[in-house]
């Protein structure tokens, strides 16, 4: 019997096809025709006039940042439900974090503490260089209302939507929201290229400084001239000839991913004290399943079934350890109201590939039911 990981990649014949075009035509060196090909597909699928292809979310993320103008002496504003990489990138920009806590439907940044939190940073003359939403698991945050608020202090918006591409809210794509957007092709996320990710804005200033940072801040002169420290942040042409084969893929990933999540819906409905991480949103990736329990109403707590489920060679993970919990951050300012703590001890991700088989997932099923039967 296999392991069932929790979001292995899903890559097969299409992707070696492209690779392997990739490197017979030559350009095996960082950026060429496939790398622009991918920028311009991507770019046309989320809706926005630019897209750079980067080494990885991470680097996007970092990108984006320092196009806004972060640096010493500035704060960034984030949701403390996230991934490290949220805040590395701003503390690599020599800004601080600032963590905002979670709506517990969704895990995403609590809207109503961000508007408070804004004005008083204003009085206090802190200077935020962006607010820095996460979409997480693939569900956009709430931008009707936090766009508004963001505008209204004057502040830029940097989406990090490296867990929500193909996910849309009120008809807008995810990465569309701010004024830059980054994506992540991790080999866990939805759509990969091994590593990778891509930065998205109208603002063809932020573009070409971003591209220009991304190449050592080369000056465009032969002889390599820099008056600015750079990065070297771009993607691999060959890696971009497989996230363009992902991209081919990617609706029929997501639409698998969905199918995943509404059986795990189906086996939960009855069961008191379970819930689903953002129920019901419509427009959601679905690329990681996430269970909410309430141990008093459930008797027993996602520990005792993801032991359960590990005995069977099943991964399942909690979800992010909040970032105001983390050692390094320690001391970092954050708004809470417990919601963000409450997920980290009651959540449980489940196995949620899209090259999961018909197979693994009834495995996945009968363990689970197994469990609960035997509660
Ligand atoms: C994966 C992820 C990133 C980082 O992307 P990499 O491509 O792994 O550098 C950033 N933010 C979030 C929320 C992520 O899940």
């Amino acid at each position: 019997m296999s392991k069932v990981h929790l979001s292995p990649p899903d890559v097969g014949p299409l992707e070696e096809a492209y690779a392997l075009a990739a490197i017979r035509s030559g350009w095996v060196a960082p950026l060429g025709p496939d790398v622009d090909a991918f920028e311009a597909e991507l770019a046309e699928r989320i809706g926005t006039a630019y897209a750079v292809a980067t080494s990885s979310g991470t680097a996007a993320l970092h990108l984006a940042l320092l196009a806004v103008g972060a640096g010493p002496g500035q704060v960034v504003v984030m949701p403390t439900l996230t991934f490290a990489a949220t805040a590395n990138a701003a503390v690599y920009t020599g800004a601080e974090p600032i963590f905002v806590d979670c709506d517990p439907t969704t895990g995403n940044i609590d809207v109503d503490l961000l508007e408070p939190l804004l004005e008083r940073l204003d009085t206090e003359g802190r200077r935020v260089a962006a607010v820095l939403p996460v979409d997480m698991f693939g569900v956009c945050a709430d931008y009707e209302r936090l766009l508004p608020i963001c505008a209204r202090a004057g502040h830029p918006v940097i989406e990090d939507a490296a867990e929500s591409l193909g996910a849309t809210r009120s008809g807008r794509a995810a990465g569309s929201f701010g004024r830059a957007g980054v994506l992540s092709f991790n080999g866990n996320k939805i759509m990969t290229t091994s590593g990778g990710g891509m930065l998205l804005t109208d603002d063809a200033e932020l573009a070409a400084r971003a591209r220009y940072l991304a190449t050592q801040a080369r000056q465009p002169v032969a002889h390599y001239e820099h008056t600015e420290i750079g990065y070297n942040y771009r993607l691999s042409n060959v890696l971009a000839a497989i996230g363009r084969a992902q991209l081919c893929r990617l609706d029929g990933m997501i639409r698998r991913r969905r199918e995943l999540r509404d059986q795990y819906a189906k086996l939960f409905a009855a069961v008191p004290g379970v819930r689903l991480l953002a129920d019901g949103d419509p427009g959601a990736n679905c690329w990681l399943t996430t269970i909410v329990v309430e141990p008093e109403a459930s008797g027993w707590w996602p520990a005792e079934l993801a032991a359960h489920l590990a005995a069977q060679d099943i991964e399942t993970r909690p979800v992010w350890k909040p970032m105001h919990l983390q050692p390094v951050h320690a001391g970092a300012e954050a708004v809470l109201t417990g919601a963000a703590e409450r997920l980290f001890a009651n959540g449980l991700t489940l196995p949620s590939g899209s090259g999961m088989s018909d197979h693994a997932g009834e495995r996945v099923r009968q363990a689970i039911g197994e469990f609960l039967c035997s509660r």
